[in-house]
């Protein structure tokens, strides 16, 4: 079943009455994305508290800026929507003196009426939120690894002990990489990483690992499924680039 993404995280720890159930059913049953949406949660009971605007400052453009780069907004959204128009006359009322108010009411109301657009909390919420949708994109790549593709116990062969695992991660431009942990390096000569065909009659080799770990590039094209056997062998420094068929750890990839 695969996690929810960023959107959905933020859109349902904005909104009690998102209606989504795939993703609350999700929510009850998977652990990692839970402890994201309580994390958005929070900042999102954070953010709702409203604030008294009577003391807020106007944010300066810069903040825009920065909401802007950061949401790859268009060209045509660049001009800070809180900045003063520029240039435009005083409409009547503000080129008059203000009236003394009648009463302490008049005053409050008349000073309501006054307070900018971007005071209202309305505009703080959406604002918010999309600070929020930036936060949570950064929450979840932060704590995610990604999935794994593929993995593989890898267990020892005849006399040896080493143990480990081999995951097959997929990056967003589509390469993959084969990334291999080991107990420990047991090679008389040197690690080599392969890939095997279930049948043992291919092989592709992946490169050397002079350490208990390495990470190696999948060729692009190859199947997986083709060749599903993760291999470490150990390698005699003698110039034959076959495989010794000395292996010391195997596992099968669950492709
Ligand atoms: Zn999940």
């Amino acid at each position: 079943m695969p996690h929810l993404d960023p959107e959905q995280l933020s859109l349902l720890a904005l909104y009690d009455d998102w209606q989504d159930e795939y993703s609350r059913e999700h929510l009850g049953s998977c652990g990692e994305c839970a402890a994201d949406y309580a994390a958005l949660r929070r900042a999102v009971d954070a953010v709702k508290t409203t604030p008294d605007s009577s003391s807020l400052e106007a944010p300066g453009p810069h903040v825009w800026a920065g909401i802007h780069r950061e949401l790859g907004l268009s060209p045509s959204l660049q001009e800070d929507p809180l900045a003063a128009p520029q240039g435009e006359a005083p409409s009547a009322e503000e080129a008059l003196p203000p009236a003394r108010p009648q009463s302490l009411d008049e005053a409050r109301v008349s000073r309501r009426r006054k307070a900018a657009w971007w005071q209202g909390p309305g505009a703080w919420l959406a604002a918010a939120a999309a600070v929020l949708l930036v936060a949570g994109g950064t929450v979840w790549s932060l704590n995610r690894a990604p999935d794994p593709v593929a993995q593989a116990e890898l267990t020892p062969l005849a006399q040896f002990s080493a143990t480990g695992s081999a995951k097959v991660l997929s990056a967003a431009d589509g390469s993959r990489r084969l990334e291999v942990k080991l107990s420990k390096d047991e090679a008389q000569g040197y690690q080599e990483v392969w890939l095997i065909a279930p049948d043992l009659s291919r092989l592709v080799s992946l490169g050397v690992m002079n350490s208990d770990t390495g990470t190696f590039e999948v060729p692009a094209g190859l199947e997986l499924a083709d060749f599903p056997i993760v291999d470490v062998s150990d390698e005699p420094v003698d110039g034959n680039p076959a495989h010794s068929s000395v292996s010391i750890v195997r596992g099968t990839l669950n492709t």
